[in-house]
C-alpha cells in the first residue's frame, strides 16, 4: 500500500492530468500507476524510494544518465546568466556555441542549424524548408511540391509531420487532415536485402513518374523507431542518397531517435557515410535534460532562402523559445561529454554485449523476432512464431510484459507487441545484464504462465 503522499499525488494526476499516448480509461483503473521522483545514473527511483532500472531512457532521451554533475552545472550556471532571450532578431552565446560544436560533429555538408524544441518541430521545420527552398526558385522548380515517405515512418505528432508519417493506429484517424503523400511499402523490418532493392526500385520508378514534381525524400536512418524498431536493410540510406542526387530532391533524415550516439555512431547518417541536405535531431540533444531540436541545413537550401528583403522569401518560421540559452547550453555540455567521457567508445562492449545476448531469447516460444541498431533493440512478441502470427491488439501483450518488468524493478513501454530496449548510454555492463534478465523472466511469466493458461490479466 502506497504512503498517504503518494496517494494523494496520485488522486491528484487522475484528477488533473491526460497523459500521451495513453488510454486514460486503463490509467484510471490503475491502482498503483507509478510517481516517479528522483533519478540517478540509468536509475529512477518513485515516490516510495523504489528504484527502477529507465531501459526507456526516460522516453528516448536520456544519454549519460539522471543527474550528471556536469549537465546539472552547465544548466545552473546558464540559468543564473541568462533564462531566455529571443532568437528572433537576437543572438546568445550558448546558440551560438553549441551550432558551432553541433555542425563540427554532424555529417559533412550539413553548416547551419535551425533550432526549435522538439522532433515534431525540427521535422516540421524540415519540410517547410525543402518546400519552400524550391518555391523561393520559382519557375520548374516551383512545380517540386511533393515528398515521398515509407509506410510504418513517425515523424511526430503535429499535422505536418503526422502527414509524413504511416503508422496507421496513430495516423489514419487525421487522414482527412493530413496532405497527402507518396508513399511507399516501408523496405524495413528484419533488414532483408531483396525488400530493400525493391524499394529503391520503387522510389526510383516513382522519382521517374513524377518527375520535376518531387521535393524532398523523408527517412529514418538504419531504424523505423516507433514503427517497433524496423530494421534498415544495410546500405539504404546510401542508396536513396544517390538516387536523390540522381533527380535532384532534397534528402531529408530524421535523426531525432537514432541521433546522439544511439545507433552506436554520434548520428546513425555516418555509418553510411551520408550527408542529407536537411536533418532533425531532437530527443538525445540535451542529454534528456531540457527540450531542444534543431534542424541542420546543407548551404545549398540555406542558400536558397537569400534573397532581397521586399522578395519575401524569408523562412517566416519561429517557436516562442527557439534557441533557450539554458537548454542549450546543457546540450554543449552534453556534446562535450561525448568526447571526455568517451561515451561512444564506453558503449561499443555494451552493444556487443546485447549482440550476444539477445539470440538466446529467440529460444522462447513467443519471441518472433529481435532486431538491434546499436543501443536500440526491438523484441517482437508473436502468438504463434512458426507461423508469424500475431498477438491480437487488445492482448496488449507489450503492455502486460512491460508491466511485469516494473514488478522486477525495470521500466520498459512497448510499441505494440514489441518489446523496445532503449536504456541510457552510461548503462553499466551490470546494468544490461540484470535487464536482459528481467526482459527474459517478464517474456516468461506473461506469455507462458497467464496467456496459455488462457488467463489474461486485467
Ligand atoms: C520521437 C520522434 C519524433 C518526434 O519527436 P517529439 O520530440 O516527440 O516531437 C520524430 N521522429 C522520430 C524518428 C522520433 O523518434
Amino acid at each position: 500500500m502506497p504512503s498517504p503522499r503518494t496517494r494523494r499525488l496520485i488522486a491528484l494526476d487522475k484528477a488533473h492530468v491526460w497523459h500521451p499516448f495513453t488510454q486514460m480509461r486503463d490509467w484510471l483503473a490503475d491502482p498503483e500507476p507509478l510517481v516517479i521522483e528522483r533519478g540517478q545514473g540509468a536509475t529512477l527511483f518513485d515516490s516510495e524510494g523504489r528504484p527502477y532500472l529507465d531501459a526507456v531512457s526516460s522516453l528516448w532521451v536520456t544519454v549519460h544518465g539522471h543527474g550528471h554533475p556536469a549537465l546539472l552545472k552547465a544548466l545552473a550556471r546558464q540559468a543564473e546568466r541568462l533564462d531566455h532571450s529571443t532568437l528572433l532578431g537576437l543572438a546568445n552565446e550558448p546558440s551560438v556555441l553549441f551550432a558551432q560544436a553541433l555542425l563540427k560533429a554532424a555529417p559533412r555538408g550539413l553548416s547551419k542549424v535551425f533550432y526549435s524544441d522538439r522532433g515534431s518541430t525540427a521535422m516540421e521545420i524540415a519540410l517547410k524548408l525543402a518546400y519552400q527552398f524550391w518555391q523561393n526558385q520559382g519557375g520548374a522548380a516551383a512545380k517540386k511540391t511533393r515528398f515521398i515517405t515509407f509506410s510504418e515512418a513517425y515523424h511526430g505528432d503535429t499535422i505536418g509531420s503526422v502527414s509524413l508519417g504511416g503508422i496507421d493506429l496513430f495516423h489514419q484517424v487525421y487522414r482527412p487532415l493530413l496532405f497527402p503523400t507518396l508513399q511507399v511499402p516501408t523496405p524495413y523490418g528484419s533488414g532483408d536485402p531483396a525488400q530493400g532493392a525493391r524499394a529503391l526500385a520503387q522510389v526510383e520508378a516513382l522519382l521517374k513518374k513524377e518527375k520535376g514534381r518531387v521535393a524532398g525524400l523523408v527517412v529514418e536512418p538504419l531504424m523505423q523507431g516507433a514503427a517497433g524498431m524496423l530494421k534498415a536493410p544495410a546500405g539504404l540510406l546510401r542508396s536513396l542518397r544517390r538516387l536523390c542526387d540522381k533527380h535532384d530532391v532534397l534528402l531529408i533524415a530524421d535523426e531525432v531517435a537514432t541521433g546522439f550516439g544511439r545507433s552506436g555512431t554520434l548520428f546513425a547518417c555516418q555509418q553510411e557515410g551520408v550527408s542529407p541536405d536537411l536533418m532533425a535531431v531532437a530527443k538525445g540533444i540535451s542529454g534528456g535534460l531540457l527540450p531542444l531540436a534543431a534542424t541542420l541545413a546543407s548551404e545549398r537550401v540555406y542558400k536558397g532562402f537569400l534573397h532581397p528583403y521586399a522578395e519575401q522569401k524569408t523562412f517566416f518560421h519561429g517557436h516562442t523559445y527557439t534557441g533557450n540559452p539554458i537548454a542549450c547550453a546543457v546540450a554543449l555540455e552534453s556534446l562535450k561529454l561525448f568526447t571526455t567521457e568517451r561515451t561512444l567508445a564506453k558503449l561499443q562492449p555494451k552493444i556487443e554485449r546485447l549482440r550476444q545476448a539477445l539470440p538466446s531469447l529467440l529460444e522462447r516460444p513467443h519471441v518472433g523476432e529481435i532486431r538491434q541498431a546499436g543501443f536500440m533493440v526491438g523484441i517482437e512478441l508473436m502468438k504463434d512464431k512458426y507461423h508469424r502470427t500475431p498477438y491480437a491488439y487488445a492482448d496488449a501483450i507489450g503492455a502486460q510484459v512491460c508491466r511485469r518488468a516494473r514488478d522486477y524493478g525495470v521500466i520498459l513501454r512497448p510499441l505494440g507487441p514489441v518489446i523496445v530496449l532503449m536504456p541510457p548510454l552510461c548503462t553499466s555492463l551490470t546494468e544490461l545484464d540484470f535487464l536482459l534478465k528481467v526482459v527474459e523472466a517478464s517474456v516468461k511469466d506473461v506469455t507462458e504462465r497467464y496467456l496459455d493458461a488462457g488467463q489474461a490479466p486485467r
